[in-house]
């Protein structure tokens, strides 16, 4: 049975007639396997899965007009793939006769079918995200496909597709009328026809192959791979193998990536990747809109035509809203813009075109007005004021903001989608009337709000409050129109229609290079600076050293921090889940103005005698209880703990300490030497000095003693001390977190430091409280960590939020112990306890008082966890929700019996977050708990934020 099908002669193509009970018994009879049959959905076969003891497998009954010759071109290519590139392909399978066809009786006439093995796994789209690597991955699976059937040879009968996109201007041509939706039918129309207009000059140059044809996120099989993300392992479905433009391959694959695209830029790692491995032409590269514009109607309006052919196709009607918003999402931009951006992927970018002609103002003097995430005049969260633009104008007779400048003050807190903050134009704002006039010979019309001057290719596009506006023909220099005050938007456009002006920073090159920058027609003697956030990430590499890790893979170029939130250079806001050391927020004016004041009165060391020494030295001894009472004044957390085993070597004569494993305490020697998380030193528990004696970590969660066990960790520490104290070594010092941060912030078992404490007093030691992180307000209930615990340590240390970010420590102890140091010679650190040190410190605690941040903690903390607490009970990688106030620990577990850590997932999953405005980092020795650890001031609203975004990402995938 051979065919020369022809689409155009043939286009009602309904589905065979099939059930699964004929299904069953045909792959009884013809191949000998026991099976149950479930529909799969095809266009225009008839296809089963077939679950057998022998395995499971796909039954592909054919479309009467396709014949044996077509099946076995189609698995020959398949096999031809697979040995080229790797690629898992369906396989046929052999009927009891031997033979692969099988010919099968129809009610409506003759067709054959075959069974093929079934790939493991899932189509990658049945998630709702894809992640950039896997997207990428895509890209490579479509390159590696085109790459081998570049070089297919086998035979391939001739076939007039309607799926071949050479023919989609006629498929949309032939088929647009069965499209309903209003306007639907023109819209695909107009969209076919500008896209092979565009594609006119290029197609003849374009390289044409054999290709799959349909390779999209539903025919690509994935399976889990460690980070939970989909990795793309297999093609499916030959069905529409044909002679077309290569390049259409990734035209295909970039139009079933739309839906998930709000923003089109997340399509370029799949060309990237595609070009990497089947290098993209420059001709292909400027086809490829089009090409995905043509794939989007001919696939829209044949949806609707085989849905109106085949009532009975549930596939074909269920993909009708998927193949819409594939078509909006496809013409949702102009085609020059989305080849703009697709060459964005690829070549370096093309020099900007700039608007010449004349001044389109008079001259006089032009301020500019500085509306960036780095502008001082946004201090103090001055941005989030909606007249911000208006009042920072002010007075200057004529002030703009410049073209393609990201404006801070267009962000959106709490928002999922970057915000669109980057003018296609120039904004000028004038506070004395303007004549404005044609820097060019056009014709004035109005649209909307806008009046244009066009002429021969370009626009001049005016949005504002003009009046007295000309009409018709004009010559250069002629007055368009008057603007009395207020602002005026300022733009060009070689589009024919009206551009948007503020679009999202990641659109802003692509638009840019149809929207000429307009700055010469207002300020001809204007210089501009750019920004470029991959060129200095390059520059930290090479000056920075790298060992000082920097977090996420791309990381947001962030200049600013307003409250509770950082800003990245296009203006795009994260909630920041992350800093702890930000106690009081991020840029907070009360802070800022007495660091300042300070700074223009003193800054010296303690050595002199001034106040606020004095003062802060007198705050933080009443912040413990007696009989701590002395302070010291150091600049890290670091040197605190450090000072603090000084201070017990000094005052016991003795040497060894005794610190708990998977606990970070600094990273000098004597520091480093008594951490022990693998996490920050993966060497940490082989490189332990002998001075360094160490006790389980009092993990309740995952620990060797749980739930009502837990009690043990400290007798088995207490049995330890004993042991030290008859080994003729008993401890200086028991050093540890009085809440166990590294884990997420775990309370500790109740009494443990009391047991602990006691048995290293008995000893002769003493007891050191590192709160460096978890004190000072942060667990809400408590202000300090060893409260919880209901005992008094004889030395704290403190750090981190103590300065807000400021480089503060102190270590907290008595009268006595202090004295101690004595034997060692004096203590002093140039700049801890300084006097911008202390001023710091005390406007942070004047902060923390007068804005009852640590009750904020914990009516915020309370209703975080409470929230957390329902998305475990919904989400099973939640293995358990740590912490109090606002430190606290979202445990990720790939199993909740064996507890199997989620580090990769954890990793991945921090990366989504930030894609969606958060900044979220992983934490513990196994990285796979949430560190959630925000700036004490955040709302209700945004831990709701948190753990909405949250919820999204365990429910869509990440
Ligand atoms: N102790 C603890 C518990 C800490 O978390 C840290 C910092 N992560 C330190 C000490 C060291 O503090 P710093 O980085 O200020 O030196």
């Amino acid at each position: 049975m051979s065919t020369t099908f022809n689409f155009f002669e043939n286009a009602a193509l309904a589905a065979p007639a099939f059930s699964t009970g004929q299904a069953e018994n045909l792959v009884r009879e013809r191949y000998g396997l026991d099976g149950v049959a479930t529909v799969l959905g095809s266009q225009q076969d008839a296809n089963f899965r077939v679950v057998s003891p022998a395995g499971t497998f796909v039954l592909k009954v054919s479309n009467p007009a396709f014949g044996a010759d077509d099946l076995e071109a189609q698995d020959q290519a398949a096999a031809h793939v697979a040995r080229c590139s790797g690629i898992r392909v369906p396989s046929p399978v052999p009927g009891v006769d031997g033979r692969v066809i099988q010919p099968v009786t129809l009610a409506s006439g003759s067709t054959v079918a075959r069974l093929v093995t079934y790939i493991d796994g899932k189509p990658l789209g049945t998630g709702a995200y894809l992640a950039p690597p896997i997207v990428a991955a895509l890209g490579d699976l479509t390159g590696r496909t085109s790459g081998a059937l570049a070089n297919f040879a086998g035979p391939l009968p001739p076939r007039e597709l309607q799926w071949d996109l050479r023919n989609a201007h006629d498929v949309v041509s032939h088929l647009a009328d069965f499209v309903t939706v209003p306007g639907g039918a023109d819209a695909a129309r107009t969209a076919a026809r500008a896209a092979a207009e565009t594609l006119g000059p290029f197609a003849d140059g374009l390289p044409v192959q054999v290709v799959h044809g349909d390779l999209t996120v539903d025919n690509v099989i994935a399976t889990g791979d460690g980070d939970g993300r989909p990795r793309p392992v297999g093609l499916i479905d030959f069905g529409d193998l044909t002679r077309s433009w290569a390049i259409a391959e990734l035209a295909v694959t970039c139009a079933s990536l739309l839906p998930r695209a709000g923003d089109p830029s997340v399509l370029l790692p799949a060309i990237h990747a595609f070009d990497e491995v089947r290098p993209i032409t420059d001709d292909e590269l400027n086809a490829l809109w089009p090409l995905v514009v043509l794939r989007a109607a001919s696939l829209m309006v044949s949806g609707r035509h085989q849905a109106s052919i085949d009532r009975a196709n549930r596939y074909a009607a269920g993909n009708l809203d998927l193949e819409w918003q594939i078509f909006e999402a496809a013409t949702a931009l102009p085609i020059r813009v989305m080849t703009a951006l697709v060459r964005s992927a690829l070549r370096p970018a093309a020099p900007r075109p700039v608007a010449a002609g004349r001044p389109i103002v008079a001259g006089g003097s032009r301020a500019v007005l500085d509306l960036s995430t780095t502008s001082p005049a946004l201090h103090g969260g001055l941005f989030l004021d909606g007249g911000a633009e208006t009042r920072l104008a002010g007075d200057a007779d004529m002030a703009y903001v410049p073209y393609l400048q990201a404006r801070l003050t267009r962000t959106r807190l709490n928002a999922v989608e970057p915000p669109a903050t980057v003018g296609l134009g120039v904004e000028l704002f004038a506070a004395a009337p303007l004549e404005i006039r044609a820097p060019w010979p056009g014709t004035v019309d109005r649209q909307d709000d806008a009046v244009a001057l066009r002429a021969d290719g370009r626009t001049l596009w005016l949005t504002g409050p003009l009046r007295d506006v000309a009409s018709g023909d004009l010559e250069a220099g002629d007055v368009i129109g008057r603007l009395d005050a207020g602002s005026l938007r300022v733009q060009v456009s070689a589009l024919d229609g009206r551009p948007p002006f503020l679009v999202p920073a990641a659109m802003a090159q692509a638009w840019a290079s149809v929207c000429p920058d307009p700055t010469p027609l207002i300020d001809p003697d204007a210089t501009r600076d750019e920004h470029d956030g991959a060129a200095l990430l390059a520059r930290r590499t090479a000056s920075f050293a790298t060992v000082q890790e920097h977090y996420f893979t791309e990381p947001p170029h962030v200049e600013r921090g307003w409250r509770q939130h950082m800003f990245d250079m296009a203006g795009r806001s994260y909630l920041d889940m992350l800093n702890n050391v930000s106690i009081v927020g991020h840029g907070h004016p009360r802070l800022a103005d007495a660091v300042e004041r300070q700074w223009r009165l003193l800054n010296t060391n303690s050595r002199f005698h001034y106040g606020a020494v004095v003062e802060f030295s007198e705050r933080l001894a009443g912040l413990v209880p007696a009989p701590l009472d002395t302070v010291f004044l150091v600049n890290s957390g670091t040197e605190a703990d450090d000072l603090a085993l000084r201070l017990a070597w000094a005052n016991t004569g003795r040497r060894d300490v005794l610190a708990v494993r998977e606990a970070y305490h600094g990273w000098s020697d004597a520091t480093d030497a008594i951490s022990t998380s693998v996490a920050d030193n993966p060497n940490a528990v082989e490189t332990r000095p002998a001075w360094v004696h160490t006790v389980a970590a009092p993990n309740t969660f995952r620990g060797e003693y749980r739930g009502a066990q837990a009690h043990r960790y400290a007798e088995d520490a207490e049995a330890y001390v004993r042991e030290m104290v008859r080994d003729g070594r008993p401890p200086a010092a028991f050093l540890c977190e009085p809440c166990y941060g590294n884990a997420g912030g775990m309370p500790l078992p109740d009494g443990y430091l009391t047991t602990i404490y006691r048995a290293v007093r008995e000893a002769g030691g003493l007891c050191i409280a590192d709160e460096v992180q978890v004190g000072y307000g942060r667990l809400g209930e408590y202000f300090w960590g060893f409260e919880q615990q209901g005992v008094v340590p004889d030395i704290v240390t403190v750090a981190k939020a103590m300065g807000n970010g400021h480089p503060l420590g102190a270590v907290i102890t008595t009268k006595e112990i202090a004295a101690g140091y004595r034997g060692q010679g004096y203590f002093f650190s140039s700049a801890g306890g300084s006097p911008v040190s202390c001023v710091t410190g005390l406007t942070v605690l004047d902060v923390l008082r007068d804005e009852n941040l640590q009750e904020n903690a914990r009516v915020v903390g309370a209703h975080l966890r409470r929230r957390l607490l329902d998305l475990a009970a919904r989400h099973p990688i939640i293995g358990a929700v740590h912490g109090m106030g606002l430190y606290l620990g979202v445990e990720l577990v790939r199993d909740r019996e064996t507890l199997e850590p989620a580090t990769t997932e954890t990793a991945a999953i921090c990366e989504r977050l930030r894609e969606l405005g958060i900044l979220m980092q992983p934490t513990s020795d196994r990285m796979c708990v949430l560190k959630i650890k925000p700036p004490l001031c955040i709302t209700t609203e945004d831990a709701d934020f948190f753990a909405d975004s949250l919820d999204r990402v365990l429910t869509e995938g990440w």
